[in-house]
């Protein structure tokens, strides 16, 4: 009865929330399109900018909260793979235009086009990479590649996705890796506070990939740079 009040208190708290931030950044957004004077351009685009921000934790809570509580379910509808990573890569874009970082996307032509799993769940496994990748680098580049393989060490699954994000970032130390997937953790005490951010992003992009019956990792080098992966059977 416990669990059941939990989950009905979480889908009617995530409607009560989102709708009116919604329409927080919506309206914004319309009087953004209004004759302003320069001043109120800019308190209005600080309405904005901190809606947004304000929103991904609203949302990053709220999927952690339905995941723990096992009540996360993926959609499984054929989907068009590079309009969805398309799509990610344009809400980047500018972030990575504004630190002068290059951002480039590869596809190998054996990646099926067309398919079937959770496009939205995907499209945020993938947002959540890149814009950690750009928020971790200051300059170089930042590459996202997909391709087919065979895994070798999987029994059961005959081909998967990878899914790579590649920085030129600050890295990971080998000994915080283990705390990089905990949710509320982040690196080290000073990433907070130079970068922000919750550190709820990884921990949900995790265990979304594992509920698509997926793997995800990561590599990384001090200073050089971090490369992200995401396994999927497909
Ligand atoms: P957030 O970025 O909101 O704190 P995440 O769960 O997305 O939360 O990331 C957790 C922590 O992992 C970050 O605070 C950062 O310390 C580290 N991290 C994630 N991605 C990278 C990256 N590409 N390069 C370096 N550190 C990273």
């Amino acid at each position: 009865a416990a669990t059941q009040a939990k989950s009905a208190f979480l889908a009617t708290m995530s409607h009560e929330i989102r709708t009116p931030m919604n329409a927080v950044i919506g309206m914004t957004g319309l009087l953004l399109d209004t004759p302003l004077q320069p001043e109120q351009r800019g308190f209005a685009e600080t309405i904005r900018t901190s809606g947004d921000a304000l929103l991904n934790i609203i949302n990053d809570i709220l999927d952690f909260s339905k995941i723990e509580a096992g009540k996360m379910e993926m959609e499984e509808q054929p989907f068009d793979l590079r309009d969805c990573i398309e799509s990610a890569l344009d809400l980047i874009r500018v972030r990575a235009a504004e630190k002068e970082l290059e951002l480039a996307y590869q596809m190998d032509n054996s990646v099926p086009g067309a398919i079937l799993g959770d496009v939205t769940r995907l499209r945020q496994i993938i947002i959540n990479l890149l814009s950690n990748a750009v928020k971790f680098t200051d300059q170089g580049e930042v590459v996202l590649s997909v391709s087919l393989v065979n895994p070798a060490s999987r029994p059961g699954v005959k081909h998967e996705i990878q899914f790579s994000v590649r920085d030129t970032g600050i890295g990971i130390p080998a000994e915080r890796m283990n705390r990089l997937f905990q949710a509320f953790s982040q690196v080290d005490a000073s990433t907070t506070r130079r970068y922000g951010g919750t550190g709820l992003g990884l921990a949900v992009s995790k265990r979304l990939v594992e509920l698509m019956g997926g793997e995800m990792g990561v590599t990384s080098e001090p200073g050089k740079g971090s490369t992200f992966r995401v396994f999927l059977p497909r």
